[in-house]
């Protein structure tokens, strides 16, 4: 594989989004607080970081579980990773804590995900990259690869994990940034972020094929979570969303009138619900089909913007993205392992009975 860096890129770490600057703020107790951490932490900025010993692992820090464990991999005993977003964080609204400063602060390298995802946290990610090297990991995605957020236009759709051809580009800046922080350990860098690439774009085309064995009329993913853009566009899935809708008014009832005659006249088996997000929506809707005759059910929970808990094959990027995959491809009547690509998923993903096919209504 060639690659072609372009280290200018890097070498001035200038991974905010000038574009869009923040309203100016009132000085209400939430201010204050934001301000002291902003002292605390030039405080702790300019005190001397001491220089890496030679041959002690390098101190990375990185934002999102997806970006944590990617570098985790491509590092190897190389890096000691902390990722600060655990398990069921939302990376949109995620404010660093004191702790967070801190281990920024100590960190040789810090790497995040980008494209606006970790909103919160922009200030903070520019100020540390003024003294140590911060690379945002979807910065070399091309511009046409990218999807707009619906509701900003102005942005592009941060969600790029869940398409795994995308994050193989994350995975090339992860091993090239990782060489020019630690020119020593260069080979070792590459070397691994080429495996995980390739491991990526072969889920990738796993994804694909099971698929492509969904009938074509259900291939219809109905989630309550706007992160699924790019998982549709590459797994072919057409993505309509139930977030945001409400009962209470006009609007809501008609969006939700409007994808029940989407269940109803495609035969759409299940709709899915995504951890963090309240299924109460997603179950009106539900109810609201079978009142029709559709023969639909909750077809599992998916991961969006967080993986499973730590030391699970779920809580991986490969296990989450397998088993979104997975469990997308056997509810929707695909045909796809039980226990997803390489059989690791932690239990097998059940195929949801249809109503009829059980006995009920
Ligand atoms: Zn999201």
């Amino acid at each position: 594989m060639t690659i072609d860096f372009d280290m200018s890129k890097f070498l001035f770490c200038q991974p905010i989004d000038r574009r869009h600057p923040q309203p100016p703020r009132r000085w209400g107790p939430a201010a204050i607080g934001a301000a002291l951490l902003i002292a605390l932490f030039a405080a702790a900025c300019s005190r001397e970081t001491p220089p890496r010993q030679p041959g002690t692992p390098l101190k990375i820090t990185a934002t999102t579980g997806m970006v944590a464990d990617t570098v985790s991999r491509i590092a190897g005993a190389r890096g000691e990773v902390r990722g600060l977003m655990g398990a069921g964080v939302d990376p949109h609204l995620y404010k660093p804590t004191r702790d967070d400063l801190e281990s920024l602060t100590r960190a040789d390298v810090i790497f995040y995900s980008g494209l606006l995802l970790e909103g919160k946290m922009a200030d903070t990610l520019s100020r540390v990259g003024r003294t140590k090297p911060v690379f945002a990991v979807t910065e070399r995605i091309d511009a046409s690869k990218l999807l707009r957020d619906e509701e900003n236009p102005d942005h592009p759709d941060p969600h790029v994990w869940m398409d795994a051809s995308l994050w193989a580009l994350a995975a090339e800046v992860v091993g090239q940034s990782l060489a020019q922080v630690d020119p020593d350990g260069s080979s070792h860098y590459l070397a691994l972020a080429r495996e995980v690439m390739q491991e990526c774009l072969e889920l990738h085309e796993y994804g694909k094929a099971i698929m492509s064995t969904v009938p074509e009329s259900r291939r219809v993913l109905i989630s309550s979570h706007d992160a699924f853009g790019y998982f549709g566009r590459a797994y072919g899935l057409e993505v309509l969303g139930v977030q945001g809708i409400s009962t209470e008014s006009e609007a809501g009832l008609r969006r939700i009138n409007e994808l029940i005659d989407t269940i109803v006249s495609r035969d759409i088996g299940a709709v899915f619900v995504e951890t963090s997000v309240p299924r109460k929506s997603v179950e009106a809707l539900i109810e609201g089909a079978r009142a029709r005759g559709a023969k639909v059910s909750i077809g599992g929970t998916l991961f969006s913007d967080a993986m499973g808990p730590a030391d699970t094959y779920e809580g991986t990027y490969i296990g989450m993205l397998d088993h979104n995959l997975t469990t997308v491809a056997r509810a929707l009547g695909g045909d796809a392992p039980e226990r997803g690509w390489r059989g690791l998923l932690a239990s097998p993903v059940a195929v949801q009975p249809r109503p009829s096919e059980d006995g009920a209504p």
